[in-house]
C-alpha cells in the first residue's frame, strides 16, 4: 500500500472522509478509546453514508464503524427505492446497494485496516475491485482492494 496526501483523491472521495471524520468524532469507544469512522459511497447514488465503532460492555456487542455505515446505508436506501419493496425479497444475486468505495478513518500513525468481520461484510456489497481507502487525522491516505484484504471470502453457503 502506498501512502499518499489528499490531493490525489477526487471530490466524493474527500466528502466521504469529511463524513467518516465525523463518524470518528461520534465514535462510542469507552473501553478501547479507539475510535473509528467509516463512510461508504453507494454506486448509481450521490448518497456517502457514514457510521462510527459503538462498544459495548460485553464487547461481543460492539460494532465496528464499517459495519455500522453499511447497515445504515441499507436502511436509508431502502426507504428511498421504490424498485424492492421489502428486504425479505431479497436473493443472494439481489443486491439492494452496492459500495462503491469506503473510507475508514482512525487517530493512527499509519492507517487503520478494516477487521476481517468487516471485509466479509463489505463483501456482501462489493465486488473484489472496490477500493478501501484507509485514512488518518492528519490527511495520510491509503487504498487497497477488498480482493487484497480479502482474496478468498466465504462464499459457500
Ligand atoms: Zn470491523
Amino acid at each position: 500500500m502506498i501512502l499518499s496526501s489528499q490531493t490525489f483523491y477526487n471530490n466524493d472521495v474527500m466528502k466521504a472522509y469529511d463524513l467518516a471524520v465525523v463518524g470518528f468524532h461520534r465514535a462510542y469507544a469507552p473501553y478501547s478509546k479507539f475510535r473509528v469512522g467509516a463512510a461508504v459511497k453507494i454506486k448509481n447514488s450521490t448518497e456517502i453514508i457514514f457510521g462510527c465503532n459503538v462498544e459495548n460492555i460485553s464487547l461481543g456487542a460492539t460494532i465496528c464503524a464499517e459495519r455500522n455505515a453499511i447497515n445504515q446505508a441499507l436502511v436509508r436506501i431502502n426507504v428511498d427505492t421504490k424498485a424492492v419493496p421489502s428486504g425479505s425479497l431479497y436473493d443472494s444475486k439481489m443486491k439492494p446497494i452496492e459500495i462503491e468505495f469506503v473510507v475508514v478513518v482512525a487517530d493512527t500513525e499509519t492507517p487503520t485496516m478494516p477487521c476481517g468481520m468487516c471485509l466479509q461484510c463489505l463483501n456482501e456489497f462489493s465486488t473484489g475491485k472496490t477500493n478501501i481507502i484507509v485514512a488518518n487525522l492528519e490527511k495520510i491516505f491509503g487504498t487497497v482492494t477488498l480482493e487484497q484484504l480479502l482474496p478468498a471470502p466465504y462464499i459457500n453457503i
